[in-house]
């Protein structure tokens, strides 16, 4: 579903049917942290599941406040690898089990 600025995000639920406005994150939900529309703003969750779609990792999201923006909430996401049981460093890339780094490219004569 797109999340309140228009960008797909797996974790927004909005339900509008009826006259009703309910809006959460789910991924904070299961946290069981607030949620506020600006932190979609910021947040990285759709970058990363439009760049990494492997079903073994797992999120985590927090609000935190940077020191550099120290009024502003911000999503800090922290991935888990259910396959390796490990962090993942990039959630971006992956951890690299299921899809060896670097790849390797041949090129056939
Ligand atoms: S805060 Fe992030 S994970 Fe939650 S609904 Fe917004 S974009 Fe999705």
């Amino acid at each position: 579903m797109k999340n309140p600025y228009s960008v797909e995000c797996p974790y927004f639920y909005g339900d509008y049917f009826r006259g009703k406005n309910v809006e959460e994150c789910r991924l904070l939900k299961t946290s069981g942290e607030r949620w506020t529309r600006d932190l979609c703003k910021t947040c990285p969750v759709p970058e990363i599941s439009r760049a990494n779609a492997c079903v073994h990792m797992r999120l985590r999201g927090k609000v935190a406040r940077p020191f550099s923006a120290a009024f502003m909430r911000r999503m800090q996401i922290y991935a888990y690898c259910d396959k390796v049981k490990k962090p993942v460093a990039e959630p971006r890339v992956g951890c690299g089990e299921c899809h060896a780094l670097p790849f390797k490219f041949e090129i056939k004569p």
